[in-house]
């Protein structure tokens, strides 16, 4: 089953929608990082939220990326996506075990703590756009809306579900972001209002099979599908990458490194737990090209 996320507006023009499928890239990613439950909560909504906001860049090449910070004991959160659909993500702590919340759900607030949430985008200038907000709610899909109403003035619904497996596994997780366009008709702001009194909570809807085009549409009616694109967990990392991460360490380092009595070196990739092993040789290798 592969992942993707559509895009598109509603019949009226009043709302553009980014809907995710995230259940494989979800499962992969707390797979590879053997996340305790509530941090394949907070990671999977995370991934959910970057996948979608990938999709909303001008160029196929421009990256987005949100890191969280936080006190609560899982520390950060690090996701970032591009417009050909790769995301990649990480959590600081990927062990996190409290008790559930007084809804009897798993407490993501209370394992982020008191955060601040940074997104940035790359759009091939010098310098990224940043935009920084704290995060009131730590739920993850409030403070994605907080986001868009304060650093980009636009008025969002942002829903983003993940419900796990007995065995730890991902059973279902998705999201939907809807967006007020400017020239956005007063009826269809209201009617959209009354709908989302009774939309409960994302999971019941993925809890019940419902696919993300249906349940777009039972908020916004008939809709014009505008793209699909398909997504998936893939980290850019390589034996380059992490010899310049080597270089980066400087001549004195590495000569340390060299001349010290160590094993090989082993550097880990945050964001997929790749492992990259680097012997005497390899790192001699390196300070000769300094
Ligand atoms: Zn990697």
């Amino acid at each position: 089953m592969t992942n993707y996320v559509v895009r598109g507006i509603d019949k009226t023009k009043s709302f553009r929608f980014f809907g995710a499928n995230t259940t494989k890239l979800v499962d992969e990613a707390t797979t590879k990082h053997q996340t305790s439950p509530v941090v394949s909560a907070a990671l999977g909504r995370t991934l959910t939220g970057v996948a979608m906001m990938g999709q909303m860049n001008k160029n196929i090449t421009d990256r987005v990326s949100i890191l969280i910070k936080g006190d609560g004991p899982i520390g950060g959160i690090i996701v970032e996506a591009n417009g050909f659909g790769d995301v990649k993500g990480y959590a600081y702590n990927p062990n996190v075990d409290i008790p559930l919340n007084e809804q009897g759900k798993l407490d993501v607030r209370n394992a982020i703590g008191n955060a601040v949430m940074t997104v940035s985008k790359d759009i091939g200038l010098r310098e990224p756009y940043v935009g920084q907000i704290a995060m009131l709610s730590g739920e993850i899909a409030e403070d994605l809306t907080d986001y868009f109403a304060i650093s980009e003035q636009t008025n969002s619904v942002v829903a983003l579900g993940v419900l796990i497996d007995k065995d730890l596994s991902i059973k279902q997780s998705g999201g939907i972001i809807i967006q007020v366009l400017p020239d956005a008709q007063d009826e269809a702001i209201t009617e959209l209002e009354s709908k989302l009194k009774t939309f409960t909570s994302l999971t019941n809807y993925l809890e019940n099979n419902q696919c993300i085009e249906q349940i777009i549409e039972d908020l916004l009616g008939d809709v014009e599908l505008m793209s699909k694109t398909d997504i998936r967990f893939k980290c850019d990392c390589s034996t380059e990458r992490m010899e310049r991460a080597l270089i980066s360490l400087g001549k004195q380092e590495l000569t340390t490194i060299v001349e010290d009595d160590q094993e090989d070196l082993e550097l880990v990739c945050h964001f997929c737990n790749e492992k990259y092993q680097f012997d005497k040789n390899d790192i001699g290798n390196i300070l000769h090209t300094l």
